[in-house]
Parts: C-alpha cells; sequence; structure tokens
C-alpha cells in the first residue's frame, strides 16, 4: 500500500512560525474530504495553544473520564463536519450503527419535542448574539448527551468536530457542567477552524453556510445529502480555508 503523500506548511501563529505536517488534500473533491488535512493543521494549533497557556503556569483540566461537555452543550459542526460524521456512522458495522442512529433520533425527537429543531436546522439569518445565546441556553437545558459519548470517552476522538478538538479548559472540570452558570477557563485558539470551514462552504456551495448542533448533524447531512456530496475544485477550497483561518 502506498505511503499517504503529506504536505509540509508553514503557519505564523502569534507572530511566530509553526511547522505543520498535514495529509495532502486532495485536488478535487467532497469538501469533508478535506477534513484530514484541516484536522492536522488545526491539531498543530491547538498544540501551539496548549504550550502557550502552560508557560503561563496553567495547566489544561481536561482528562478521559471527563465528559461533561460532551453532555449538554450544542456542539456546533459544520455541514462538511455533519457530512463527514454522516458517513462515519453510515460505515459503521450494523449493530453499532443500529446504536448510534437510536441515539441520534432520540435527541432529534426530543429536540422536535421541545420546538427547538427547525430553529436550529433552519438557521434565521437575523437571529443576534442575544437570541443565539438564549437558543443555546435552551439546548443547554434538555441534557442532551452527545450520541457518540460512550463509557465516558469520545468514541470517534480521531474524528471528532473541530469544536470539540478545541475546548480545552484550565479550570475546575466540575464548573463545565453549566458553563452558562460557571467561570469555566477556556484556553483561547488562535485558528478559527470551523469558521474558516464555514466561509469555505458557503464559497464552493454559493450559499451561505451555518453550523447545527452535532445532534442534529446527520438530520442536517442527510436532508444537503446532494449538495454535501458534489465535488469541488477542493484545492482553492483549501485555500481559502488557510486564508480565513486566523481572519474568524
Ligand atoms: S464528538 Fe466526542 S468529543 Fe465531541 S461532544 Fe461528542 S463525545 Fe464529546
Amino acid at each position: 500500500m502506498p505511503t499517504p503523500r503529506r504536505i509540509e506548511l508553514v503557519l505564523r501563529i502569534d507572530g511566530e512560525p509553526l511547522q505543520v505536517s498535514a495529509p495532502q488534500p486532495p485536488v478535487r473533491g467532497r469538501l469533508d474530504e478535506l477534513l484530514p488535512a484541516m484536522q492536522a493543521i488545526d491539531n498543530a494549533a491547538i498544540d501551539h495553544a496548549i504550550r502557550k497557556a502552560e508557560a503561563t503556569g496553567r495547566q489544561v483540566t481536561c482528562a478521559k473520564g471527563c465528559s461533561a461537555c460532551c453532555r449538554a452543550q450544542p456542539v456546533p459542526v459544520t455541514p462538511p463536519e455533519a457530512h463527514a460524521l454522516l458517513l462515519l456512522v453510515e460505515a459503521m458495522p450494523a449493530a453499532r450503527r443500529r446504536e448510534v442512529e437510536a441515539r441520534f433520533a432520540d435527541r432529534v425527537a426530543r429536540l422536535h419535542k421541545a420546538g427547538l429543531a427547525d430553529a436550529f436546522l433552519h438557521r434565521d439569518p437575523a437571529l443576534d448574539a442575544d437570541g443565539a445565546r438564549t437558543l443555546a441556553r435552551d439546548y443547554f437545558a434538555l441534557g442532551l448527551v452527545c450520541p457518540f459519548l460512550q463509557d465516558d470517552a469520545c468514541s470517534i476522538h480521531p474524528q471528532r468536530p473541530f469544536v470539540c478538538r478545541q475546548y480545552l479548559v484550565t479550570s475546575d472540570p466540575a464548573l463545565c457542567a453549566d458553563p452558562f452558570a460557571n467561570p469555566v477557563d477556556v484556553i483561547p485558539m488562535p485558528l478559527q477552524a470551523a469558521t474558516a470551514m464555514l466561509s469555505a462552504a458557503s464559497q464552493a456551495m454559493a450559499t451561505p453556510q451555518h453550523t447545527v448542533p452535532l445532534t442534529l448533524a446527520l438530520a442536517h447531512a442527510r436532508a444537503h445529502r446532494e449538495a454535501l456530496r458534489q465535488r469541488v475544485d477542493a484545492e482553492p477550497m483549501f485555500r481559502h480555508w488557510l486564508q480565513a483561518l486566523s481572519s474568524g
């Protein structure tokens, strides 16, 4: 089997050069096929952010077994990430797929019952920051556990969305049980990977794109499957993403 090709990049983060090695993105392909390269770059930026926090004496308090951030937060994912999650679930062994899809169906039904699903699936472009915060609080109040959480650990860790990678705290993990009420100390991230993906997806699909909570990812990806499986000139989209990374 041939060794997958890689690209070497130098990013400038906080004025410093950061050497990154990532899988070669396709020249032409679906937007979700750019994710392995993007995630490698995001991981390098996250490592940089952790080193920077540690240099000031702070320590990441997230650890395996602490899943507070997977238990109620909306976890916004971009449409290409939603599509990648749908493909991931569809490729699971049958029993596992049934289990995970049943969990998704439960969360979707609860969001519909609470009258929240449509507000997330068909985002009002006029929604302001206060409205978005109210919506997020209402979502949080439902206590919807991520369908991928298994035995207090992420069952899709290598493929988890940007937001999951970037959410790292240095405060007491107990505070994460209610980040709306508690002063959670989140490590600031230098690159806005999800925002940049939304920008690239909007350009590639020629229509504005918005995130959806992870629990609605499969529903969103199924509703937009035709658009999301379009093959595009991926190289310009990848360059667009790189340029948008630090402008989000
Ligand atoms: S995808 Fe993984 S890390 Fe993200 S919320 Fe779900 S279980 Fe947690």
